[in-house]
C-alpha cells in the first residue's frame, strides 16, 4: 500500500522546525521513517504535514563533556554502531547499534527516533533506561529535559507534546570498571526482540533492565537481589515476580537475563 497525501517540510533549523509543528495542522516529525513511514503505507498513520528533521546541522552535532555525551536527535544507529560519534559506555552502545533490524534500517534510524516511537521490544528505550539517560526536547514554549524512564509512558506513548520534538539524547559515562552485558532473544537477525536484557554490573552493584516484557522497560528490583548467585530455578520466580510473566514468556526472560549476565560478569574491565 501508499500512504495518503502528505506535504513534505525540510526545515534547516531547530527554530524552524519548531515554528512548523507549532503552525501546521496535524503535523509529525520525520526522523530516519523507519518506523513513521511503513506506519504510513499500511494506512495506521495518515497525517497531513511531516517535519523532516535531517537538514538541520545542529541535530547530527554530538558534544561530549567530562560526565556525558549529548548526541544529537539525527544520530543513527549506524552512527553508533560505527563508533562515528564516541562511545561513554564502555562499549554498549555499539553493541546495541548493531544487533537494531539490517543495515539498511541502521543507516537511516535514529537514536532519538526510536526513543520517541517507544516500543519496548526495540533496543533504545531498554538500553536508555538502564544507562538513565535522557531527552532534550525543543519546542516553541521553549526547552526540556526529560530522563527516559519518565519519557516512556506506555505502548507507543510518550510525554512528549504533539508540537515537541527531540534535539539530543544525553547519556553519562559509565565508569571504566562498570561492566556490562546485552541479551537479545530474537527468532532470526534482524528482528524485534522477544525479550532483550541489559546488564550493568556498577561498583555499587547490580542493575538489571528488561525489555519487551512490558508496555514500558522495566528494572528487575528482586531479581537483582538473587542473580549473581542464583540458577536457573530461582531467576524463574524472581524474574516472574519483577515481569508478572509465566509459562514460556516467564522462560524466555530468566534466559535472557540470565545470558545478559553472564556477559557481564565475563566482560573485562576497560582500561583508559
Ligand atoms: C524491518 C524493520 C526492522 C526493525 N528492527 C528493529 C530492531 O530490531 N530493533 C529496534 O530497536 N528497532 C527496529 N526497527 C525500528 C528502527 O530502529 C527505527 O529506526 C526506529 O524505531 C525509529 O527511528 P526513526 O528515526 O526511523 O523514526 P521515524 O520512523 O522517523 O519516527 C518514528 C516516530 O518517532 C517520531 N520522531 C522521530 N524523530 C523524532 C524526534 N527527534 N523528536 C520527536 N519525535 C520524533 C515520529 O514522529 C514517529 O512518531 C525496525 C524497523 C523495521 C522497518
Amino acid at each position: 500500500m501508499k500512504p495518503t497525501d502528505f506535504s513534505h517540510h525540510r526545515p534547516s533549523t531547530v527554530d524552524g522546525a519548531a515554528a512548523l509543528l507549532a503552525e501546521l495542522p496535524d503535523a509529525k516529525v520525520l526522523g530516519g521513517g523507519q518506523s513513521l513511514l511503513p506506519i504510513m503505507n499500511m494506512r495506521l498513520a495518515s497525517p497531513e504535514h511531516l517535519v523532516d528533521l535531517t537538514a538541520i546541522r545542529d541535530l547530527r552535532a554530538c558534544t561530549e563533556a567530562d560526565d556525558q555525551v549529548r548526541y544529537g536527535a539525527t544520530t543513527t544507529h549506524m552512527m553508533l554502531e560505527e563508533q562515528l560519534v564516541p562511545d561513554c559506555t564502555n562499549g554498549l552502545l555499539p553493541h546495541a547499534a548493531s544487533g537494531i533490524g539490517y543495515r539498511a534500517i541502521r543507516n537511516r534510524g535514529t537514536l532519538a527516533g526510536s526513543l520517541a516511537h517507544a516500543d519496548s521490544s526495540a533496543e533504545w528505550p531498554t538500553v536508555m533506561s538502564a544507562l538513565d539517560a535522557a531527552v532534550h526536547t525543543r519546542s516553541v514554549r521553549g526547552t526540556r529535559r526529560i530522563p527516559v524512564r519518565d519519557l516512556l509512558q506506555g505502548f507507543f506513548t510518550t510525554t512528549l507534546e504533539d508540537d515537541e520534538f527531540i534535539t539530543s539524547v544525553e547519556v553519562a559515562r559509565l565508569t571504566p570498571e562498570t561492566r556490562w552485558g546485552l541479551y537479545k532473544m530474537a527468532r532470526k537477525p534482524g528482528e524485534f526482540a522477544e525479550s532483550l536484557a541489559v546488564a550493568l554490573l556498577r561498583p555499587k552493584g547490580l542493575e538489571l533492565w528488561l525489555g519487551a516484557a512490558r508496555d514500558v522497560p522495566i528494572r528487575l528490583t528482586n531479581t537483582e537481589t538473587i542473580a549473581e548467585s542464583a540458577d536457573l530455578p530461582d531467576l524463574l520466580e524472581a524474574v516472574g515476580t519483577d515481569t508478572g510473566s509465566d509459562g514460556h514468556q516467564r522462560q524466555l526472560h530468566a534466559v535472557s537475563v540470565q545470558r545478559a549476565l553472564r556477559a557481564a560478569q565475563h566482560q573485562e574491565v576497560t582500561r583508559v
